[in-house]
């Protein structure tokens, strides 16, 4: 249990007698450390790849007649790390969207097999062949964001892809369900360790930092996830073994499932 911070406040009331007023601190300091982290997080990720930019600019600027091999080299180390800022700042954009308040979930009809056929699709070119990626999609259409589930999905399936040594295999399952429509991703990658699973959808946390950042990570990808889902009203369940491989369930609402035949044009991403 965590240590509860409260205020109290004590005022003089009639015939000596003194109101205490109380009041649960704890969780606007949760809310503002957790502020503060992030920007503290945000603003480490970003000065990384800008070191390495304005070195190699230096280096350039100093060094005008460098051979043109270490200098297309050079180039390529740093269209990397712009890549790196660019989709950092995507995913906290996405993220600070997802949260707000102005941007209510917009449900439409979501056509997942053709959803998942384009998940599948981005997947595959981020493998290059690396992975077997398998798709059975046997469940329904329900209603939804297609762009967030499109992100969400996609999210947890390049993680898939990106922490499985090559030679690996994907599954992505969509089914009925008992309790209401599943989407698993299963893979027999690297696995997570118990103690690190329910910190994994906290922003920025990473079990292996350099690995995240040598497959392009932002640590933001599960973040982003927690929130589409949430908006959703759908439930992440991960079950992992280390050097095994990990499987993310998202178990939708009963409710969000179309029964009857759509008359709305679908929008398929
Ligand atoms: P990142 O950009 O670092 O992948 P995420 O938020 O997507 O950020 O994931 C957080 C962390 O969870 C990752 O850094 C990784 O340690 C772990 N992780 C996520 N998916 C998997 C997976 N399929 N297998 C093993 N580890 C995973």
């Amino acid at each position: 249990l965590r240590e509860r911070k409260l205020i109290v406040h004590i005022i003089p009331f009639e015939n000596r007698r003194q109101i205490l007023v109380t009041h649960d601190a704890t969780e606007s300091e949760r809310i503002e450390h957790m502020r503060r982290d992030f920007i503290a997080n945000a603003s480490h990720e970003l000065r990384t790849p800008l070191t390495v930019i304005n070195g190699f600019l230096e280096i350039a600027q100093a060094q005008p007649n460098l051979d043109p091999q270490t200098r297309q080299s050079h180039l390529a180390l740093m269209a990397e790390q712009g890549r790196r800022m660019q989709n950092l700042v995507e995913d906290m954009l996405s993220l600070t969207r997802l949260e707000s308040l102005d941007y209510p979930l917009r449900p439409e009809p979501v056509r997942m097999k053709s959803l998942l056929g384009q998940v599948l699709q981005d997947a595959q070119a981020l493998s290059s062949g690396r992975h077997t990626i398998t798709l059975e999609a046997e469940g329904p259409d329900i209603t939804g964001s297609v762009e967030e589930l499109r992100s969400a999905f996609g999210n947890l399936v390049s993680n898939a892809v990106r922490y499985t040594p090559d030679g690996g295999t994907i599954e992505m399952i969509w089914r009925p369900g008992t309790d209401g429509p599943q989407f698993a991703v299963r893979d027999n990658g690297i696995g997570i360790r118990p103690e690190h699973i329910a910190r994994l959808t906290e922003r920025f946390y990473r079990v292996d930092k350099s690995r995240s950042r040598e497959t392009r990570g932002t640590g933001l990808g599960l973040a982003i996830v927690k929130h589409v889902l949430l908006r959703h009203g759908a439930q992440l369940g991960i079950e992992s073994v280390p050097e095994r491989g990990s499987t993310f369930t998202v178990t939708f609402p009963a409710r969000a499932v179309i029964t009857e035949p759509a008359t709305l044009q679908a929008k398929t991403a």
